[in-house]
């Protein structure tokens, strides 16, 4: 989402005639977006912009700025106690960037912190690279108020951009060659565009282009409906891949948490979705230590895992967010208490996975060509439609952007290795016919 957001906020800047350098020290303004989803993202934030005091001390007139949620969660104090710091702009003021960089360069502090009702930056053209894949913000903000979450409080209320043009962008980038789009939102089954819901965005999405796959984060287990499942089974270039966090496996916890649904209620959904979309898989996140978490409720969770069999998960300590519910009740289970469960937690899901891609030993899948792959030029790496990593031999006239099929022949928890089925390339096919 901040990698959306970034290419956004370059979209506005180029407009005004700025360029971007990847070499600080040839900078004149210096902004880093930022997260506050839990403490560490935070702390990091702090220790980068620490390496920026020498900086600061030879280049006074360098502008220093801090987007996003720390911007909008820390506002004054940050101009207040980081004296490095020029610039506070939070996720919905980022129009005004421009505006506000001036006010810092003249010596004063420029801060943008409103959160708006309706801000979607639906006709700001976000500046990406070429590529094959490419992000899409299609909603902003959040209403669920999880117990434990700032993002309600950070990035504000849910609001939709239009499907015609988010229709339109992804034209624009399958013209340019992107061959994978994940549209993002905190909760995407709130998507909302007059009569039509995010089924019909996701829908009209995959009918851009039949070889342009479509990706789509984050479902909430609450409301998941069943023509999102059928519209997934009904079209081949949406990936047959479902992000659904569970969080926890204790409807205790889960209650406290304010999720809204039970493990039965998630359990039978995840039963329906694999009836209703073949093959699909699912990944996860889940918070180990909320507050009360007992070894009970823990041991519901890893019960959950192994039920569910995710093909990955997120996985994270409890992490007190000032301002959320889950603040104000005691950050009572101990540090290691919280260490080990998580450690139990990523032990178990790193088994399923490795007992998950043992299974697909000797069966074939569409893989979309990435690039070489990171440790030799003589692999090339690609990803199947589930998300999962694949390396297979490099051969001549093979490129990135290619779909090609592929065998299993070996795998470990976190990769497929292959050979390639068939020496024809399936690009600029259409996926229904490939698969
Ligand atoms: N909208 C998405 C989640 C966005 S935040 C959803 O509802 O699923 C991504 C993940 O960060 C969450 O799913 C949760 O597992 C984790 N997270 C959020 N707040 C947290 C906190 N205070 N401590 C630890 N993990 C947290
Ligand atoms: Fe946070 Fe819950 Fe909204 Fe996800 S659905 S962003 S966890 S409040």
């Amino acid at each position: 989402m901040n990698v959306a957001d970034t290419e956004i906020v370059l979209g506005i800047l180029n407009n005004k005639g700025y360029s971007q350098t990847n070499n600080a020290d040839e900078a004149d303004v210096v902004l880093f977006n930022t997260c506050s989803i839990r403490e560490n993202a935070e702390q990091r934030i702090y220790g980068r912009l620490g390496n920026f005091k020498n900086l600061k001390a030879l280049k006074p007139d360098l502008v220093v700025g801090i987007l996003g949620c720390m911007a909008e969660r820390l506002r004054k104090d940050l101009v207040e106690q980081k004296s490095i710091v020029d610039l506070v702009v939070g996720p919905d003021e980022y129009r005004r960037l421009p505006e506000l960089i001036d006010v810092a360069y003249n010596g004063d502090k420029g801060i943008g912190v409103k959160l708006s009702r309706t801000e979607t930056y639906d006709d700001i053209i976000p500046h990406r690279e070429d590529g094959l894949s490419a992000w899409i913000s299609v909603m902003r903000g959040c209403d669920k108020f999880c117990t434990f979450c700032v993002v309600p409080f950070t990035r504000g209320r849910e609001r939709s951009r239009a499907l015609s043009s988010v229709v339109d962008e992804i034209c624009e980038l399958s013209e340019r060659g992107f061959k994978e789009i994940s549209l993002l939102g905190q909760n995407v089954n709130s998507y909302k565009d007059g009569d039509k819901d995010f089924a019909d965005l996701l829908a009209a999405s995959a009918e851009v282009n039949r070889s342009v796959r479509i990706r789509f984060t984050t479902s909430h287990p609450q409301d998941l409906s069943d023509k999102l499942l059928y519209t997934i089974a009904e079209h081949s270039n949406i990936c047959n891949y479902i992000h659904l966090p569970v969080q926890s496996g204790s409807d205790r916890i889960l209650k406290l948490m304010n999720r809204t649904y039970t493990i039965g209620h998630y359990l039978k959904l995840i039963e329906k979705a694999r009836k209703i979309i073949p093959g699909v898989s699912f990944s996860t996140d889940i918070i180990s230590g909320f507050p009360t978490e007992t070894f009970e409720d823990h041991i519901m969770t890893l019960d959950v895992m192994r039920q569910v069999r995710y093909d990955g998960a997120y996985m994270f300590k409890y992490s007190p967010r000032e301002g959320t519910k889950a603040y104000a009740m005691k950050d009572d289970v101990a540090e290691e208490t919280k260490s080990k469960r998580l450690q139990e937690i990523i032990d178990i899901q790193q088994q399923i996975s490795y007992e998950i891609n043992q299974e697909l030993i000797g069966t074939e899948d569409i893989v979309l060509v990435e690039g070489v792959s990171r440790k030799s030029n003589d692999f090339l790496a690609g990803r199947t439609d589930t998300n999962k990593v694949v390396i297979f031999p490099n051969q001549d006239g093979i490129e990135a952007g290619d779909y090609l099929k592929i065998k299993i022949k070996r795998a470990t928890q976190a990769t497929l290795f292959g050979e390639l089925v068939k020496a024809v390339k399936l690009n600029n096919n259409n996926l229904a016919l490939i698969a």
